[in-house]
This record gives structure tokens, C-alpha cells and sequence, in this order.
């Protein structure tokens, strides 16, 4: 029955969404979806194959390798992975899983039959045709980003983008200039407890929603006028809400089709616009330092928690204001006018409806000019 209702929901949620598509012939993204590191990996803990340099060399394992290492911050040689490798499949060895391969080993069964699922439902066209609506008609997009779907990785990351550059098969990371985006999707993070396939997909395409709504965005802002990419620590958090906020604003709707969340859900969110209005006013003061700066806008989006994550939050909370009280066209065009006119929309809403939680004007001072 939960089967049901969720697939009607899900209905429900992606045909306006794909009717929408088709009137912008402008939005040209594609998603090329890459499997081969997943099903190197599961072929491998299934015993069909036994060449663990072969999993290694797989494009979407060595960017979820590399980043492993990068959260764990540490270095290790270049074949631990592959000793890492042998060691789970022969031994269960658990203990100091830097790469996340434990959970792979422990549910192959799982893991096929989401993989197989994921393949069938054509990911890529729904995901394209859900963020589209969330683009202004004229955005003039064209852009194909790799999709490296894996099944392993560090615990702390679902997903990521990343800007890479290929040299000789293996991944040099680069600057913002530089380089093409890919995302990297981490299947085993997608599991549920009790295996229901219909769940854990819709898990896989509102995690994947989320990456690809980053990776539009960065290449849609790239085109924008330096105003609309302010520099500063207190810009740059301001940023990061607008991004993350929309990002997972997408990955709510599309996990709750469009409920109205719990009482606590609202609390929560407004505790993070009360903490998001204390950053914003300390990364503008003159006596700030670098660490803190760092911590600030670390904690805003990676600290591991919903409530802990202010910034990703707060965005959250107002990007569900500004859809839920002036419809998708008003948050589209914060896509296009940049921060100034996401927290400004906002604002407009908490002057009509005091039980918002408000932004500070010391804090709103950051986007004005
Ligand atoms: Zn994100």
C-alpha cells in the first residue's frame, strides 16, 4: 500500500515537472549516467570477478577514493585501495573503513536490486526534467555532466560535485575556472533498512536532484555579472544558503511530494535563520579571524546534522517561504537575480507575516548595495 501511495506521488510530482521541460528547449542539460564503477564493485564482492586493480581504475571509484581521503584528511599510498579491497571481500574487515566499502560487502543483495531498478527508471531524464522548472525560460543552458554512480565512500558524503580535469585516466582536482563538474552518487547511502526498493529509489533521484540542481547552478552562475558573485566570507555563506537552501528544498520536495512538514521541522528551521542572522553578522566584523571564518562556513553546511547545518537550513526554510507563498516563478527568479533578490523575497514575506522567522538587517546588509 506505502507502495502506492508513494508511486502516485511520485506521479503526481513529475508531470508537471516534465510538461514544464518541454517548454524550455533552451535548458539543454544532460546527465551521463556511468554505472561501470558499481558494477565492477559488486562483481567483484560477488566473486565473478578477481581483479581488485580493475575496480580500482574505474573513473567514479577513484574520485569517491580520493574524496574519502580528503574528509578523512589523511594521505595513504596509491595501492591501499586495493589492498582495502581484498581485505573486505576476504575478511569482513571492518575496522578504520576510510573508503565506506563495509556496507557494499554487507548488502550485495540490496545493492543489486536498487542498481537494477535505477538503470531501468531512466534517472537521468527525470531528474533533468524535475530541476528544469527551477531555471528561467531564456537561461540558455547547455551542458552534459558525467554522473559516476559508485557504491562506496566516505559515510560523511551522499553525493558531491567536484571540478575535474583527466590526466592519464586518473583525477586532478581544480579551481572553479577549470576543468569539467561531475557528480558522484553513492548507491549504499541510499539503502533503507528493510529493503523497499520504491523508497530507496526516490532516495537516489532526490539525492541526485539535489548534486545536479548545484551542478546547473555553478555553470549557470559562471555566465552571470561579478555583482551577482560577491566575494567576502559573509557573501560567500550568504551564497552558500541560496545554493544549498534550493538544492535541498528539491530533495525535500521530492521525498515528501509536497507535504507540509511537522511542527518541529518548522522550529528547527527557524533556530538555523536565528544562527544563520548571528554568522552572517560575525563574518562581517573587523576582528574575525581566518579559523573562525573557516569554522563558520564549515558548520553552515557540513556538520553532520540538519539543526547543525545552519546555513544549508535556513536556505531551506526560505526557499520553502518563497514557494509555498509566491510559486515556483518567484524562487526561478532568485536563480537568475542572485542572493540579493533570494533574501529579499524573503524578507518581503516576514514584513507580511510576523511568525516568520526574520533575517537580520545587520545580516541582510551583506547583499545590499
Ligand atoms: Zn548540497
Amino acid at each position: 500500500m506505502r507502495t502506492i501511495v508513494q508511486i502516485l506521488l511520485f506521479l503526481l510530482f513529475f508531470i508537471p515537472s516534465l510538461s514544464r521541460a518541454q517548454t524550455n528547449p533552451q535548458f539543454d542539460v544532460t546527465l551521463r549516467v556511468d554505472y561501470s564503477s558499481t558494477d565492477e564493485l559488486l562483481d567483484y564482492f560477488d566473486r565473478k570477478s578477481n581483479n581488485s586493480a580493475r575496480v580500482a581504475k574505474q573513473q567514479g571509484n577513484q574520485l569517491a577514493v580520493a574524496t574519502s581521503l580528503l574528509l578523512a584528511r589523511t594521505e595513504r599510498p596509491t595501492d591501499d585501495f586495493v589492498r582495502a579491497l581484498e581485505s573486505a571481500r576476504d575478511t569482513y574487515n571492518s575496522s578504520n573503513d576510510i573508503y565506506g566499502l563495509t556496507p557494499a560487502a554487507a548488502h550485495l543483495d540490496e545493492l543489486k536490486k536498487l542498481l537494477a531498478e535505477t538503470k531501468r527508471r531512466r534517472l537521468d531524464r527525470r531528474v533533468v526534467a524535475t530541476i528544469s522548472s527551477l531555471f528561467p525560460a531564456d537561461a540558455g543552458i547547455s551542458l552534459t555532466v558525467p554522473v559516476f554512480v559508485v557504491a562506496m565512500g566516505n559515510e560523511n558524503a551522499a553525493a558531491f560535485v567536484r571540478r575535474v580535469i583527466w590526466k592519464e585516466n586518473a583525477p586532478v582536482f581544480v579551481g572553479d575556472d577549470q576543468g569539467e563538474q561531475v557528480i558522484v552518487l553513492n548507491l549504499t547511502r541510499c539503502l533503507m533498512r528493510g529493503g523497499d526498493v520504491e523508497r530507496e529509489f526516490v532516495q537516489v533521484l532526490s539525492t541526485l536532484a539535489h548534486e545536479s540542481f548545484h551542478a546547473v547552478y555553478g555553470a549557470y552562475r559562471a555566465g552571470s555579472s561579478a555583482d551577482l558573485n560577491p566575494i567576502g566570507p559573509a557573501a560567500a555563506l550568504a551564497n552558500l544558503v541560496q545554493n544549498e537552501g534550493i538544492a535541498y528544498f528539491l530533495s525535500m520536495e521530492i521525498q515528501e511530494g509536497g507535504e507540509v512538514p511537522p511542527p518541529h521541522w518548522f522550529d528547527a528551521t527557524k533556530r538555523a535563520v536565528e544562527r544563520l542572522n548571528a554568522a552572517l553578522i560575525e563574518l562581517q566584523s573587523p576582528t574575525l579571524t581566518p579559523w573562525r571564518a573557516r569554522e563558520l562556513m564549515l558548520n553552515s553546511n557540513l556538520s553532520g546534522s540538519f539543526e547543525g547545518n545552519y546555513g544549508a537550513t535556513a536556505g531551506l526554510r526560505i526557499a520553502y517561504e518563497i514557494e509555498k507563498r509566491l510559486g515556483r516563478p518567484a524562487l526561478t527568479e532568485t536563480v537568475r537575480d542572485g542572493v540579493k533578490e533570494f533574501f529579499g523575497k524573503y524578507d518581503e514575506l516576514c514584513r507580511q507575516d510576523s511568525n516568520l522567522p526574520r533575517l537580520d538587517a545587520k545580516a541582510l546588509g551583506v547583499v545590499a548595495r
